[in-house]
């Protein structure tokens, strides 16, 4: 594949997770990714998790990019996982504001201050990533704020974006014009969800206020006791998606894999990628 393509994978929390993602990790390293990248808790649940599997995975001869976000730790555990990462010679980092459990209080607002605090720790060592939203954050009170907070973030020293995942094409395309018109011009590469099963895609849905159409509901819903018929359906419409996106000039994919090979392998085949 000539455009970019990552696999994200949720941090394990256990061993027997870590030896099963290892697993899945072999099935897509088939597809010759350009890395593939372990989520973070920010409220430190997954930390050593992200970092384990973070290693464990470049061991095997694979670029993988950590997610990180401040939550509520002190500098000097960030500096030190920074670090740690450095050495290990990871190049890449996925820089988050990341979603604090409820009571607890994250030490930086923004994730703008965390590329502030990698850049100003480790210079130009690490590509950074960062999030984007086609459909506009949840939080966010206008998409022009939205705009301009994300452009903060590319000012502040983040290389590429990968966005929130959608199933609303016209949404990418549009946000991506709106980039260019504010002069941001790095890499924004779509995130795909590959839609498997009902419940979980609604939940998912609801918590990062990714909009799913109402034909896609519809159609899902009545799929409920149907779960073969589901996956079927839901891997066309993803598939065409994909297609529209590459079609339209996206830079590549970024696939939310769930720490399954069979979704993303099937929507890759049936791009013929
Ligand atoms: P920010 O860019 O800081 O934005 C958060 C909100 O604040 C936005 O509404 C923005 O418009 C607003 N904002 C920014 N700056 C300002 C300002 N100066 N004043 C006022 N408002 C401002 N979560 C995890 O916990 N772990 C993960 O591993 C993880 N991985 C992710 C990977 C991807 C590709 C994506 C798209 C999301 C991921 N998330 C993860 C979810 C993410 O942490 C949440 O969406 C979070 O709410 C926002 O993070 P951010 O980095 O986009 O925050």
């Amino acid at each position: 594949m000539n455009q970019h393509l990552s696999f994200e994978f949720s941090a394990p929390r256990n061993p027997v997770e870590i030896s099963k993602l290892l697993t899945v990790h072999d099935r897509l390293k088939v597809f010759s990714p350009e890395f593939f990248s372990v989520t973070y808790g920010a409220g430190g649940s997954t930390k050593d998790g992200t970092k384990d599997t973070t290693l464990k995975i470049q061991k095997l001869g694979s670029s993988v990019a950590p997610h990180l976000s401040f939550g509520g730790d002190e500098s000097r555990i960030i500096e030190d996982l920074l670090h740690d990462y450095q050495k290990a010679g990871i190049r890449r980092l996925v820089a988050l504001r990341g979603d604090m459990p409820s009571g607890q209080i994250a030490k930086m607002k923004f994730a703008r201050e965390l590329i502030e605090f990698i850049r100003h720790t480790t210079g130009n060592h690490f590509h950074i990533d960062i999030a984007a939203y086609p459909e506009t954050h949840p939080d966010s009170p206008s998409v022009e704020s939205d705009i301009d907070f994300f452009k903060d973030k590319v000012d502040a020293g983040a290389n590429s974006a990968i966005t929130q995942y959608f199933y609303n094409v016209d949404a990418y395309f549009r946000f991506v014009d709106n980039c260019m018109a504010h002069n941001i011009d790095i890499p924004i590469v779509p995130g795909i969800m590959p839609i498997t099963n009902y419940k979980g895609i609604l939940r998912f849905s609801k918590n990062c206020g990714a909009e799913i159409p109402r034909w896609i509901l519809k159609q899902l819903e009545g799929y409920q006791s149907k779960p073969d018929s589901l996956k079927a359906f839901g891997l066309e419409v993803v598939t065409n998606i994909c297609k529209k996106l590459l079609d339209g000039g996206a830079p590549g994919l970024h696939f939310y894999t769930l720490n399954q090979a069979l979704p993303s392998t099937k929507i890759l085949r049936n791009l013929k990628l």
